[in-house]
């Protein structure tokens, strides 16, 4: 392999059409700035472009940068956007490419491409480390490689989280004006673990890491957040809400260190139910978003996603976060069953229960899972950009796909208008959002 002098990260758009949240919710490339910090380690030299904030184009980037390797990251809906930015290294430059990231480690066989030469299948981004260091191939791994056309398949291994090294985010602190978590501006994302330690049917996220669950020491996590120069804080894992003592020895160290900053986490109805006095400790430090995975309106749908959490526990997360002042982001399926009565019941229990935010997400099959193979014979579309969660990528059980999704846009204008109302949403033009969730009731499935 040729030597390695310059490398270019790539974080593709989320979509080039309108229908995703660009603008609402624009997420750090917190992976990229891992993989950048150990570039620096070693003297590399490298560039991050993210096609979520940049001005010019990837093209434009590759032909100005000229890299050596580029590595590509993603998820599922980006896939095309992946292969054809290793496709535009290899015409513009001859660059060694690499595709790594969520989407890779799932589905790796789909980049089995000729324009793809290595495939990073686990997140000990130190492999891509030791491959830019000349290690031969045979010798990596946790990497896909490709000789000739036939394609080496590796298995991943579980990787320690507590081997990351702290991000590199000099990117992200020269474009502070597009990093977003709704109205919180900018926010810095920090990880502290990998995978969850649950086993929700619908979810694809305890499968990452082999399935096995790794947390950082919480000391390091607080120590990294006191030196972020931002106020906002997105702690980006599965379940961040997972361990009691943990919990409890976070809040005491951001005391300590009196640090003064609002945090977004993802947490479980059931964790919330069971400490509500954590939570208003939580609400003391800062937390300000606790995104909950509530999913469904009855105990039967909650059993058959193998949920561990019932609708009593619900509707008591709900009210707890209401009573210490943490805004609790409710998070729905819209099941495949559904009928024109499931989605008018959806936007009345969210009503009924005062949820100011709330986001609807559609049942999907993630490619490659075995929750695919049980839909496989109701799949109704091959493009990887439809795995948004927005799309219908099942055939819907009571309903017509144009019924459903009839249904389904006008849930989100109801949500939306009573955002609107509530003033929840005022950083974005309500204007384009009711057009185009308009527009999109009568388009698709049409
Ligand atoms: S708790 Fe959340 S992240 Fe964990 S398996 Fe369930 S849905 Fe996925």
């Amino acid at each position: 392999m040729k030597e390695i002098r310059k490398v270019l990260l790539i974080h593709p758009e989320i979509s080039r059409t309108k229908y995703n949240f660009a603008g609402v919710i624009d997420n750090e490339p917190l992976e990229l700035e891992y993989i950048a910090a150990l570039l620096r380690e070693q003297g590399v030299d490298y560039a991050i472009w993210d096609g979520q904030v940049e001005r010019i184009s990837a093209a434009e980037k590759l032909k100005a940068y000229m890299p050596d390797l580029v590595y590509v990251c993603g998820r599922t809906r980006q896939e095309r956007f992946m292969l054809e930015y290793c496709q535009a290294a290899k015409d513009l430059c001859g660059s060694v490419t690499v595709i790594g990231g969520l989407h890779a480690q799932q589905c790796y066989a789909r980049m089995y491409q000729n324009c793809v030469d290595y495939i990073l299948v686990s997140f000990d981004i130190f492999q891509l480390i030791q491959l830019i260091q000349g290690t031969p191939s045979e010798q990596l791994e946790d990497m896909c490689w490709r000789t000739e056309g036939d394609w080496h398949t590796a298995t991943p291994k579980p990787f320690d989280i507590q081997r990351l090294p702290l991000p590199d985010r000099s990117y992200f602190l020269t474009h502070t004006d597009r990093y977003r978590y709704l109205e919180l501006l900018p926010c810095a994302h920090v990880r502290t673990a990998y995978c969850c330690p649950y086993r929700c049917s619908f979810c694809s996220r305890n499968k990452l890491n082999c399935g096995v669950y790794t947390c950082r020491d919480i000391q390091d996590v607080v120590e990294e957040i006191a030196r972020i120069p931002c106020e906002n804080i997105y702690l980006v894992d599965d379940d961040f809400l997972v361990d009691e003592k943990r919990i409890r020895q976070f809040i005491n160290l951001i005391r300590e260190r009196q640090i003064c900053k609002r945090y977004v986490c993802y947490g479980r109805a059931d964790f919330i139910v069971r400490y509500p006095e954590l939570m208003q400790q939580l609400k003391e430090i800062g937390f300000y978003y606790i995104l909950t995975g509530l999913e469904a309106l009855d105990d039967q749908h909650m059993t058959a996603y193998n949920k561990k959490c019932d609708m009593d526990c619900n509707t008591k997360a709900v009210e707890i976060l209401h009573n210490v002042g943490i805004h609790m982001m409710g998070m729905f399926i819209a099941d495949l069953d559904f009928t024109g009565k499931d989605f008018r019941s959806m936007y009345r229990w969210i009503k009924a229960h005062k949820l100011r935010h709330a986001a609807v997400s559609i049942f999907t099959p993630e490619l490659d899972s075995p929750l695919y193979q049980q839909y496989a014979d109701r799949i109704l579309t091959e493009d990887p950009g439809d795995w948004d969660y927005l799309h219908v990528v099942a055939q819907p059980g009571r309903l017509s796909l144009r019924a459903y999704y009839f249904h389904y846009h006008v849930l989100l204008i109801r949500l939306f208008l009573r955002g609107w109302r509530d003033g929840i949403y005022d950083f974005v033009d309500y204007g384009y959002y009711i057009r185009s969730f308009v527009k999109n009731m009568f388009r698709f499935g049409g």
